[in-house]
């Protein structure tokens, strides 16, 4: 991406500040033009002393009245300027601070609206995409003060300190000029030096980001596996790895900045030669003052374009940052596609033909895959892990569209069907459950927002997680993170309750369970499957016998069909499950110690 482009993208979030862009423009336009009243100030007063010294009796009265008037001029500008610089600063921060808002959340926003594969997709994982985003927004809108703000006033002064080189001598002004684009060319082939280290540098940093996050997610079995040393080394690696990369882009920065101060040292220096040269010789115009006068306006000129590499660096950053964050909202291959079918009422037939799907890292999940889903009965998916059971709750969900075949849902091709309303009608109930941070009612209440209370309660109650909650002290208030995984659990299923969709799937429900627990859930999936149209994907021999179709899937593929008792007598694999279920759990004791 060029600076062109990325101007060209940012140009829409700045905009809506036009009106505080053009007053901090103007407040720091007025800052550039006063920089350059103490060279004139200084000039007009060496000048003075100089003539007050060469009078034959000196004068007091014109020295005091020059101090004086000098003092006045200098403070009076200094207040001004300190106005002016805290009006600019306040406006320009507020401008900064505004965009990189409304860049958050538009990403934001935009990501949302993201399709299941971006996620899963390489690159994408949690702490990258979290470093991309923050690092995005930050050199976005840094960029954007740069810019809009910083870069115009800077030239202005510089222009301005140029343009009364020239005026008082053309020479000193051309030894001014010269310097300028000596000083760009250093800075254009500084920028280039570092380009690919600061990128890596922001690869390094995406990696320290994702590894601290995996480390937090995954304590307990780096703790039960005493690997803590292990996760400290694989950190230290890609500190080293960081620490390099940072010193390697320090060190080409501090060579470039001695150069720049070199060659404005030798701008300086030539300055003061050159107007020395001029004043000796009595060129026309040439006092001692001008020698003040000229390095002081030399320094106006390079102080600015001094800061060049700051806003260099910052650019070159935004740059890097900027592909991966645009990267983000211009995703739109990402955006979750949505049909507008919305009928009055879903039934909730599926139909799958010949489906094909193949996850973003190439894992060929489901292969040539038919299958009906009736309408008001529980259909049981089994298989061993991996066969691609939640993955077809993923697609039946649209949480991934198939690479071919076709899924329809009332007749209608999931591809029609209105995303959310689709969504709405679905309840899924997962192993794990997502409980959010946040109170019990809270997390029940994200079933249905508009809820109430007395509703919140009755899911709860549904989901046999009543009692347990008023157990606790602060009952409904208290926060669903500190409940067991088991309590969770019914905490998602009361949340599911609540939403009361006619078309539930449900992806092991039980399996972190208790046997009371899962006989109770049990117990409350057997009253709301009740006239819907349930999936249910589950080990437990004990819910699969209970559904009305039974499909046997291996590699993603339908093996066997039909009632659990026709597929038993089939034999294969679901018989090869279901009895060495039967053998694990022990049935023959298991019915000699019941009697
Ligand atoms: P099951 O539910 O029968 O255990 P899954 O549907 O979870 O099986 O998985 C089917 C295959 O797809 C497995 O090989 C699994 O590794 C792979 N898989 C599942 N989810 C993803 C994902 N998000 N990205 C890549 N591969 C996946």
């Amino acid at each position: 991406m060029g600076v062109l482009d990325l101007l060209k993208k940012l140009l829409p979030y700045v905009l809506p500040y036009k009106w505080l862009l053009i007053i901090t423009l103007i407040l720091t336009f007025v800052g550039a033009l006063m920089a350059q009243v103490n060279a004139i100030v200084l000039d007009k007063t060496v000048d003075a002393i100089n003539e007050l010294l060469h009078r034959p009796f000196f004068a007091w009265g014109e020295a005091g009245k020059l101090l004086l008037i000098v003092s006045a001029v200098l403070l009076g500008k200094e207040l001004l300027s300190a106005l002016f610089t805290f009006g600019q600063r306040f406006f320009g921060e507020k401008i900064r601070i505004n965009v990189s808002r409304d860049l958050s959340f538009k990403v934001i926003d935009r990501v949302l609206t993201f399709r299941m594969a971006f996620f899963s997709a390489e690159g994408n994982e949690p702490g990258k995409l979290q470093t991309r985003i923050d690092r995005g927004v930050m050199s976005l809108s840094n960029t954007v003060k740069n810019f809009f703000i910083d870069i115009l006033p800077l030239f202005t002064s510089a222009i301005l300190a140029l343009v009364l080189m020239f005026a008082a001598n053309v020479h000193v002004g051309l030894v001014a000029l010269v310097i300028v684009p000596i000083y760009f060319v250093i800075t254009s082939i500084q920028a280039k030096h570092l380009k690919g280290w600061r990128r890596n540098v922001f690869g390094t940093h995406q990696e320290l980001n994702n590894g601290i996050m995996n480390i937090i997610e995954s304590m307990n079995v780096i703790k039960s596996f005493n690997r803590e040393p292990l996760e400290s080394q694989k950190q230290a690696d890609l500190q080293i790895r960081s620490t390099q990369q940072q010193m390697e882009t320090r060190k080409i920065s501090f060579l470039f900045e001695g150069l720049k101060t070199f060659m404005e040292q030798i701008g300086t220096v030539l300055i003061i030669i050159l107007t020395a040269y001029l004043v000796l010789i009595d060129y026309p115009g040439m006092t001692i003052g001008k020698i003040m006068y000229h390095v002081m306006l030399f320094s106006n000129v390079s102080a600015p374009i001094r800061q060049l590499h700051r806003i260099y660096d910052d650019l070159n950053d935004a740059l890097i940052y900027a592909e991966g964050f645009f990267g983000i909202l211009e995703a739109d291959g990402e955006v979750e596609k949505s049909g507008t079918y919305c009928p009055a009422t879903v039934k909730g037939e599926f139909d799958l033909r010949n489906v094909e799907f193949t996850y973003s890292n190439g894992t060929h999940a489901i292969r040539d895959l038919s299958m009906k889903i009736q309408p008001g009965e529980t259909t049981a998916l089994v298989g061993l892990s991996g066969a691609g059971k939640s993955t077809i709750v993923n697609l039946l969900d649209k949480f991934y569209t198939p690479d071919s075949g076709s899924i329809t849902l009332d007749g209608v091709p999931l591809e029609e069907w209105d995303t959310q309303v689709l969504r709405d009608n679905i309840g899924l109930v997962l192993q794990k459950n997502h409980i959010f941070s946040g109170t019990i009612e809270e997390n029940i209440r994200y079933g249905k927002p508009s809820a109430t209370h007395e509703e919140v309660v009755e899911a709860a109650k549904k989901a046999y997680i009543y009692d347990q909650i008023m157990e606790r002290p602060d009952q409904f208030n208290s926060q669903a993170l500190q409940m067991s995984g088991g309590q969770q659990q019914r905490i998602a299923i009361a949340r599911m309750f609540l939403k009361n969709p006619p078309i539930i799937f449900l992806d092991e429900p039980t399996a972190s369970l208790d046997a009371i627990a899962t006989e109770q859930i049990k117990n409350s999936i057997d009253a709301i499957k009740q006239g819907r149209t349930v999936i249910v994907i589950s080990h437990n021999i004990g819910q699969i016998i209970d559904s009305d179709r039974l499909y046997v899937l291996q590699t993603g593929h339908v093996e066997q069909s039909g009632t659990p008792t026709e597929v038993y007598r089939q034999g294969g694999l679901y018989k090869d499950i279901f009895d060495a279920s039967a053998r694990s759990m022990n049935v023959d004791k298991i019915a000699d110690t019941i009697g």
